[in-house]
Order: structure tokens, then sequence, then C-alpha cells
């Protein structure tokens, strides 16, 4: 038997794993009790990774050969990977001679590794000439980008996991940490169980099974979380619970703010917040005055129509009390996806370039450029998620690119998404997994490797940059996703930039890795003193790591020194805004989704395993039982659940944890379990069906956290 290190590919807790195989089959997976972030621990789903790599679930679901469809409606067929790749080649650049570079979107995902990450933003950027390369980490965490930028300067996460055990008061606002986290929630549970003093506040509209952990549980009214921490602010303000000192030596901005949070009243908070004015008082004295404390958020604030706004409120509050920069206290997002991290630090997003530099900054793409040995990186925004599929329904992008992610699933507002993928002249879907919606919508499919195969590293949520090691051989005839992009670039190279030597030379994910390492040289991410020799030797590493140093650094800031052009951190004075689309007498419901404990997005891989099923067995709708009641609704009954954008069928089902007017549907669920139409009559499926693409105007990222949809109980014939 074989024994690889490698990591688990689901959340962010980033967990490191041993698998077990023959050498050529998965046989079994179990915590790698070396790895920091969970110290031999597993949860359900990655306890189980193994199964879903059984070669009787993987013959049904993956994508084994390369495969094209000759006609849209038709099957597609296995053509050879040298037949794919020309095509690829020959379609991207007859659109960009014809249409120009902008007329191409490349869509990516925080599943890929950092690696393959690199290369597609180097194609994108450096080959072809567009910017227009985003990816599903827009849906999770851009929001958390923009509001670490805006406040200290720099999008880094300042704390780390072991400040969970250092805090004296936790924050846990718009994450349930015990679903979508569930190894961070072990450690939480257990440093609670330890220090009984530490005082544990959940804020979260739902009563989730992370609010069952606090001391303090506030029930705010969907969207009002700025309106809560601007009002957490004035209490501290009035009464004398912020750190003046800090204010003066560390930060700028706080005159502004401070008139801002004047008109932020208890009363109104309360009223607007829904919650009651003790707990406002309570939960602003144990934030401000504890020895440390520590926020965790996550999707809750990130997935808003005012994201940026509310992470950056949020930081200001650990401003104003100096609770950051020290063991168990700072302000610390979680990010969903297993290397929504690493693809932030190679720049694989719309607006940003490599090692955190910035596209709008004309010395970053200089930089960049340089590096890349191109004449520039152009200077044109390039489209986030939602304006990309937009363009595409518009017929301005005429090739999508889609890799190891599935839009035609996962993204809000599926009537545009489909518009987008049936207008795009030319569609490739690089997936490791035939049975993504996505794949339907291909006119190339590209097989590609998924865990287990696969060669590269990921950071976590608290920077620690891992391994992802190849325990087996890739399943059938699929490539490497860094490999498949590199075999793309060179034939297009011929086309777009002949007789030059190749900008992408590269023959082993190392090889990229050592390219993007020199890339972070100075910056805030400096990793220029981590190989994979020393993740080899001495484990997993925190970020920043410069050239010379043993380690990197847990925490951030200890020195009270941020990276803005005066070394302070900036307060936002950012007002509160209503939701996007707040309830009506049409649609008088608030519709948030969320995560179950044991599946993954789309179900691709978690949903091949019975025994995932176990914990929530199938969709539901769930209600306040008051609601229930007054619509004469009983659990099981089928319902209408109806927005501005399609409406779903979806069995109905009382829950407490819910408020009256709220509901509430998990996101995993694709079409094979929710069947819906759009106002026209056209078939839609999956939450998605009803969530809205409005988005915050700074990060770009939508609003699936709530939709105002109405609900009535389906007349079946
Ligand atoms: Fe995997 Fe996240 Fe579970 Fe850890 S907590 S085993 S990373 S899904």
């Amino acid at each position: 038997m074989k024994e690889t290190r490698s990591t688990c590919p689901y959340c962010g807790v980033g967990c490191g794993v041993i698998i077990e195989s023959d050498g050529t089959q998965i046989t079994g997976v179990r915590g790698d009790p070396d790895h920091p972030a969970n110290f031999g621990k597993l949860c359900t789903k990655g306890a189980t990774l193994h199964l879903t790599a059984a070669p009787g679930i993987a013959r049904q679901t993956r994508l084994l050969r390369p495969m094209r469809r000759l006609q849209r409606g038709l099957a597609p067929v296995a053509v050879t990977w040298d037949a794919a790749l020309d095509l690829a080649a020959t379609e991207i650049g007859r659109i960009v001679r014809t249409h120009g570079p902008d007329a191409v979107g490349l869509y990516l995902s925080g599943q890929l590794l950092t690696e393959d990450y690199y290369i597609f933003n180097k194609l994108a950027k450096g080959l072809i000439g567009t910017n227009n390369v985003d990816t599903n980490s827009r849906l999770c965490m851009s929001s958390a980008v923009s509001g670490y930028k805006l406040t200290l300067g720099a999008d880094a996460p300042p704390a780390c996991y072991d400040d969970v055990n250092h805090a004296q008061c936790l924050f846990i606002v718009g994450s349930n940490a015990a679903y979508a986290h569930p190894i961070l929630f072990r450690r939480i549970e257990a440093a609670k169980q330890q220090n009984p003093a530490m005082k544990v506040i959940v804020v979260d509209p739902r009563r989730t099974d992370t609010a069952e952990l606090a001391d303090l549980y506030l029930p705010l009214q969907p969207g009002t979380d700025v309106m809560l921490f601007h009002g957490l602010l004035h209490i501290m303000l009035w009464e004398g619970w912020t750190d003046a000192a800090y204010i003066a030596a560390h930060t700028s901005g706080f005159h502004e703010l401070k008139a801002l949070v004047r008109d932020y009243t208890p009363e109104r908070v309360a009223q607007i917040c829904g919650l009651k004015h003790d707990d406002l008082f309570q939960a602003a004295q144990w934030f401000a005055t504890s020895a440390a404390t520590l926020s965790l958020y996550c999707q809750g604030l990130n997935q808003s129509s005012s994201g940026t706004a509310k992470n950056a409120t949020l930081i200001n509050l650990h401003l104003a009390t100096g609770q950051i920069g020290r063991p168990g206290a700072g302000p610390f997002s979680l990010t969903g996806q297993p290397n929504a991290m690493g693809g932030r630090e190679v720049g694989g997003m719309a607006n940003l370039l490599s090692a955190h530099r910035d596209l709008a900054n004309p010395v970053h793409r200089a930089e960049v450029a340089a590096l890349w040995g191109v004449p520039d990186v152009p200077s044109k925004p390039g489209k986030t998620a939602v304006e990309m599929f937009q363009a595409a329904a518009d017929g301005e992008i005429k090739a999508l690119w889609i890799v190891c992610t599935n839009p035609a699933q996962s993204m809000p507002d599926q009537a545009l998404v489909r518009r987008a993928l049936q207008r795009a002249e030319f569609v490739v879907v690089q997936e490791a997994y035939a049975t993504a919606a996505t794949c339907d919508f291909a006119d190339l499919l590209l097989a590609a490797t998924t865990w287990g195969e696969k060669e590269g590293t990921v950071t976590n949520s608290e920077r620690r940059i891992s391994r992802a090691r190849a325990a087996v051989p890739p399943c059938g005839d699929a490539r490497h996703d860094w490999r498949i992009a590199v075999d793309v670039a060179r034939r297009l190279e011929g086309q777009l930039r002949p007789g030059q030597p190749s900008l992408f030379p590269y023959e082993t994910p190392e090889s990229i890795w050592n390219e993007h390492r020199e890339s972070t040289r100075g910056r805030d991410l400096d990793i220029t003193g981590l190989s994979y020799a020393m993740l080899e030797s001495a484990g997993p590493q925190f970020w920043p790591l410069r050239e010379g140093e043993p380690t990197g650094k847990a925490r951030l800031y200890e020195d009270g020194v941020f990276p803005t052009a005066d070394g302070k951190a900036r307060f936002a004075a950012l007002p509160w805004k209503p939701l996007a689309e707040p309830r009506e007498a049409r649609f008088p419901f608030s519709l948030t989704t969320g995560r179950l404990r044991d599946q993954w997005h789309g179900m691709t891989r978690t949903g091949t395993l019975g025994r995932l099923f176990g914990h929530v067995a199938e969709p539901a709708v769930q209600l306040n039982p008051q609601d229930m009641e007054r619509r004469g609704l009983k659990d099981g009954d089928l319902v209408y659940v109806t927005s501005k954008r399609g409406s779903i069928v979806v069995p109905v089902q009382s829950s407490a944890a819910l408020q009256p007017t709220q509901a509430y549907i998990a996101m995993h669920w694709g079409a094979e379990y929710l069947s819906g139409r759009n106002n026209k009559g056209e078939p839609l499926a999956g939450v998605n069906a009803l969530t809205t693409s409005a988005h915050c105007p700074t990060s770009k990222q939508p609003e699936l956290k709530h939709a105002a949809v109405q609900i009535l109980k389906a007349e079946l014939p």
C-alpha cells in the first residue's frame, strides 16, 4: 500500500489528508495528524473522499476523454487530444482575430490549484490580451478582498486558526461554520469547552447549528449587518469602550466615521435590525472590552449587494477597539473553497494581477508585463462573473472557456446564464465530471484530472500553503488543468505571436510555482523563501515567507503598521443601504440560501455517495411554523417558490430556525432535484433559478443570500 500526503479538495479549512492507494486505485483516506489545519481530524465529507474516487463511481460520473459536439443538441463524440487542443486554439484564435481579444472570456474556479490558476491568468492577460478572466471565487469571497483592501490596505486575513484558542470573545457573523467549516468549528467547540469564560456571539438571520454554541445570538433581519456594526460602534463610543490610543496611533478617517455613526442610535438599530436593545449593548461590551476578540465571517457578509461595506464596517469595529494584531484578536474571513486564496494570490480575477497587484495600477501592469516578457498587460477592466455572462448573453463575448466550475447551476439568475451559454459561438468546458450541468452546453469538453490525481499547491483560509499531491494516475485519458492550458496556449502562440519564444515553457507544476514565487518578491505576500522542497521537508507554511526567513507569519499587523501609504489602517465611513430586492406585497418572503453539512457545491462529487444523504435526504424550502400555519401548509406539501426571475417546485418543511417571513433552501440541489421554469416558460433548475444577479458595486459579488419570493401551495393535477 502507498500513502500520499495531500489536501482535502472541499472547503477553505484546508485539512491535510493521507491518501491510501495501491498505486492505481485510491483505497482509503484519513486525516493527516501532522497537518496544522486539522491535526488528523476530518469531517464527513473529507472522510469519504476515497469512496467518491471508486472505479464504479468514476465510470458513471467522470469525463474520461476529450469530446466534441458537432452540433448543439446532439450528443458529444470522442476526439483525440490533438484534435481537441487544435480545435480550442483554432476557434479562440479565430474569435480573437475577428472580434478582438475581449470577445473571449475565461471562467475559472476556487478549486483549481494555484499553478493552474497562474497559467490561465497569464494565458488571458499576457497572451490573448484580455482581462476577461474571472472565477467562481467571485461568488464566494470577493467582498472579503475589497473589504480588507479598503481598510487594512491589502488582501490579507490577519489572523490564523490558532487565534481561536487565544480569543476571549468570538464574533461569528454570516457564517454557519458548523456546516461550512466543520473542522474549524470543532476547534471552536473545544476552545469553548476549555475556556467557558470565552463569550461566543453569533449573528445570523437563521438560528443555525453554529448559533447553538452562542452565549448571545443576534437574529438580525437580512441585509442589516452594516446597520448593526455602526450601531455597535455608536454604543462603544457612547460607553467609552473604544481604544483612543490605538485609533490615534494606527488609523485614519475616524472623524468621518464617528460623524456617520451618530445617527445609528441603539433605538433605530434595534428597530431596523429586529434586535433587542439590551442585546446590542451586551454584544458591544463583549466585543470591545474582552482581552481579545476574533471575528469569523463568511458568505453572510460576502454574498451581498453591500458586501464590501459589510466587511469594511466589521473591520471598523476591530480598529476602533484595537482588537487586531494580537493573539486571539482580528477580523478573520473564512474562504469557502479550497483554493480561493491561491487564486487571489496569482491575480486570477478580472481586476487583479499576479501577487496581489491591481490591474488599475499602471506600475503594477508594467511590473507584470516585464515579468512575463510581454509588451504590456491591457488596462481595460475585465468582466467579472456576472458581467461576463451578461456580455455573452448580449453577444459581446463570443468564446467562453469554463474550467472546473458549473455556472449552469451555481451562478445566480440561471435564465441569464443559459442565454449566455446558448448565444456564445464557442463554449469550452474543462471538467473532471461529465455530470456537471454546464457540460450540456459545451461545444468542446476537455477531460481534466481531479483530487488524488493532481500535483500543485493550495492556500487555506489562514494563508497557509499546502501541497496537493497525486496518489494515482489520471482517470481515463484526463489531463491536468495546467497542462491543457499550456498546450492550448502554445498552439495559440503560433497564431498570435508567431516566431517568438514561448511564454509557456513549463513542463511541471513546480516550474510554474517558481515563476509565481518570483512574482511575489517585495509584495505583501512575498513567498520568495518558500520552495516545493521546503513544503516537502517542513510541511505547510504561512505566507508571507521571505527569502532567508525560517517560517512564515501566522499573524499580521502585530507592529500596528499597515500596507497603506501612511502605514495606517483606514476607517470606512460607508452608510447602510437596504437590500437590492426588498420584500414586497407580491414577493413577501426573504429567501436565503446556504450549505448543508455533508454536501459540497453542486454535488457532482458528494452526490455520488448515498451515505452523504443520511443527514439531509432531499431538498426542501424551510419556513417558520407560523407562516406554515397561516398558509395552510404541512411538512412535505409541494409549493411553488417564485421570484421575479423564475419559479421552482419544492417540498416545504417547518423550521423554528427561521423567523417569520424568511425562507431557506440549501444551494446544492440541481436539476435532478429541483425543476422549474422562468417567466417565459423555459426550463430552469435549482435554487439559482430564483436568485438575483444584483451585486456589490465594488466587489461585484452577487447577492446570493437574498431574493424576495412568493411561496404558494402547488395545485398539482
Ligand atoms: Fe475537508 Fe473542510 Fe471537512 Fe476539512 S473541514 S475535511 S477541508 S470539507
